[in-house]
């Protein structure tokens, strides 16, 4: 009731935030603005791990939280989602002249085309801890499920190398600590173009299409319905997409 609305983000996932010098930037912290803006508010962002994002919305720390974040069956558990803004794709970095020249090297897929397991090789994965990439591949119950589902039936847990931020992970690969990185398309492309001897792997990422959104307590129900009124004013008067195409130029290498 201050006036203020309260943002928590983690400021290393390029182009949707960063720290330009001591001022974020970025595509959410642009649509945040324009959401603030349009609630009469002043928006404040407070710089967080992102698996500590969640718990400080739902205990009321912060009003949203808003970092690229995928939305999932499990958080909905915690928060509530407001009306989807961007979508996001799972993709794998690898070092160039690495032996991992395809999906097939890593994953073992299904007949629908999902990767069921990592293949039975000594690959060792590099997650941001807490994403999606980091829970589809350590949680066997949930979806890629990397652990103790290699295709001998091998205990794989260790393979999983988990990261506080994507560049942490990135640093790790070009050091040879990690074989592959498994993050967000747009991230992906950031690291890549600010690293030499990197590249994502080319292949169908379709089974890791991901919707984004802004997190909201369960309880404030009110402050999302507002959200998501000035989501589809900023939606319909093209000021979402003037954002979006200001960082991911259209003609920039979409997967
Ligand atoms: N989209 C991923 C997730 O929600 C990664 C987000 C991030 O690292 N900021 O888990």
């Amino acid at each position: 009731d201050d006036g203020i609305l309260y943002m928590a983000t983690n400021a290393a996932f390029p182009p949707y935030e960063y720290k330009e010098g001591d001022n974020f930037a970025g595509i959410d912290v642009e649509i945040a603005t324009e959401i603030a803006k349009k609630l009469g508010m002043e928006l404040q962002i407070a710089d967080v791990e992102f698996g500590s994002i969640i718990g400080g919305v739902s205990t009321g720390k912060y009003d949203i939280g808003m970092a690229g974040m995928t939305v999932t069956e499990e958080r909905k558990q915690s928060v509530n989602f407001s009306n989807t803004y961007a979508t996001g794709i799972q993709v794998i970095i690898v070092k160039d002249g690495s032996s991992i020249t395809s999906l097939d090297d890593i994953f073992v897929f299904n007949d629908e085309g999902d990767p069921t397991a990592l293949k039975n090789t000594d690959i060792k994965v590099g997650v941001q801890q807490d994403t999606t990439g980091d829970i589809y591949s350590s949680d066997a119950i949930k979806k890629w499920g990397f652990n103790d589902l290699a295709d001998d039936g091998s205990t794989t847990t260790d393979r999983v190398v988990r990261f506080k931020t994507g560049a942490e992970a990135v640093a790790a690969l070009k050091s040879g600590k990690v074989d592959c990185v498994i993050i967000d398309n747009e991230p992906a492309k950031s690291f890549v173009a600010a690293n030499e001897g990197i590249h994502i792997l080319a292949g169908d990422n379709e089974y890791a299409v991901e919707d984004y959104a802004i997190c909201v307590d369960k309880g404030n129900t009110e402050l999302l319905d507002k959200i998501n009124k000035a989501l589809d004013e900023l939606k319909a008067d093209g000021t979402i997409d003037g954002i979006i195409n200001k960082y991911i130029p259209k003609d920039g290498g979409a997967q």
